[in-house]
């Protein structure tokens, strides 16, 4: 008899992007004549750069000939993009990492989802709060979390409370725990941690033998030269954090799929009987080996190509595009009057609705006053209740049009 996981019976029905198509899609049915613009959308929308596209396309004629056909690659991903990987994103920032610390995956959920399975099931977990849902969901699965409460908290999680006092700033724990799990430049608010804030986790993972799942999927946004990209910036992050990267925003790989999580040499953790340490590379090596078979060939040529220097000037000229649609935004929202956080290092702006109303009344207001699409702050967490996210992922075109239609409806 096969009996199930009762830990999926305790995930909330929370599909936040499926309740807003459904708003969205009563609006549309009502008012069929209008044109709703999103700005709520969480995925790219400009193509690929073209020496990714030229890569790709070298990539498939390889596999056309038995001569540089390539089937079962290194489960860690090969070895010439985990070079570029360290050359590019890691060097020029005085962070030695070898190659065999760096594991190349089909993109940052599958491993920030998967990556708990390195440390036993009753380790305590701190999130900060609003997250990135796949942090808390995917130890929900594997019982870690606990059950949830009334307040809309896990029993055994621990919640950083991101808001306006702390300016957005998680305050380290009042406790101990085991694993914490921290996104910078973050999903949802667009805020960033400097140096010096950084290096207070380092120091309370290390105090505390914690880990720290470290995720940087944006860190290609940062615009100011004083925000560290990695963890790895910060002395004694090797012995205890975990770096999650993804070319999904960086390079607009939503579609193509590949990433890459560092775990260093150095990075170990204790036995039950607190008698020995062990390396937790070799036992990620393992894991992979065991359930991955590696990113396919050519998604792997075209991260490679974005370390080219085509590449390289090709995507940072994407991400100014979005720059530019998160300033804009930022700007007319200020000008509305409206307390606007982030989007300065991130394409995501965290607006604090007006007088004080619930994120989604401020959905629907936003929807029926100006057909313009948000994101309700509270899908992301308790302390997301009262904003909204904006992100700057739009057309040029649609973000002028959702802003003037935004400051007619304000007025
Ligand atoms: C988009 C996103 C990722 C990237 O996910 P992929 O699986 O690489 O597409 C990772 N973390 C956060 C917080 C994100 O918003």
């Amino acid at each position: 008899m096969a009996l199930i996981n009762e830990h999926f019976l305790k995930l909330s029905k929370n599909y936040l992007f499926a309740d807003i198509a459904k708003k969205v899609n009563v609006y549309k049915v009502a008012h069929p004549k209008s044109r709703v613009i999103s700005l709520g959308i969480g995925d790219v929308t400009q193509p690929l750069a073209p020496a990714v596209i030229e890569a790709m396309h070298n990539a498939v004629d390889d596999m056309a000939t038995s001569e540089h056909f390539h089937g079962y690659g290194p489960e860690n991903g090969y070895l010439w993009l985990r070079e570029a990987i360290v050359k590019n994103d890691f060097l020029p920032r005085g962070i030695r990492i070898d190659p065999s610390e760096v594991f190349i995956n089909d993109g940052a959920k599958s491993d920030t989802g998967n990556i708990g399975e390195l440390v036993r099931w009753d380790n305590s977990m701190a999130v900060t709060d609003p997250i990135y849902p796949v942090y808390i969901d995917s130890n929900v699965m594997n019982g870690r979390a606990g059950t949830l409460g009334a307040d809309g908290k896990w029993s055994n999680v621990t919640y950083l409370a991101c808001n306006e006092e702390n300016h957005f700033i998680p305050s380290l724990p009042q406790h101990r725990v085991d694993m914490i799990y921290l996104c910078y430049p973050n999903n949802p608010t667009g805020m960033v941690l400097t140096k010096e804030e950084l290096r207070k986790w380092v120091n309370f993972a290390l105090h505390n033998d914690a880990i720290i799942f470290f995720d940087a999927a944006y860190h290609a946004y940062i615009q100011d030269d004083r925000i560290p990209h990695s963890i790895y910036e910060i002395k004694g992050a090797r012995k205890c954090a975990i770096e999650f990267h993804s070319y999904s925003k960086t390079a607009g790989f939503t579609g193509i799929r590949c990433g890459y999580t560092v775990i260093p040499k150095a990075l170990s953790a204790i036995n039950m009987d607190g008698s020995k340490r062990y390396a937790l590379n070799p036992f990620w090596e393992r894991r992979q080996s065991t359930k991955f078979n590696g990113t396919s060939y050519i998604s792997q040529r075209a991260a490679e190509a974005i370390y080219s220097p085509e590449g390289k000037e090709q995507v940072k000229a994407t991400i100014d595009y979005y720059m530019e649609n998160a300033r804009m935004i930022r700007e007319t929202l200020h000008k509305l009057g409206l307390t606007v956080y982030g989007g300065e290092n991130a394409p995501y702006l965290w607006v604090k609705t007006p007088k004080g109303i619930s994120s989604w009344k401020f959905f629907e207001e936003l929807l029926y006053g100006a057909q313009v699409v948000c994101t309700p702050g509270v899908g992301f967490g308790p302390s997301g209740e009262g904003y909204v996210r904006l992100t700057s992922f739009g057309q040029r075109e649609d973000c002028e049009e959702a802003l003037h239609r935004i400051s007619m409806w304000m007025k």
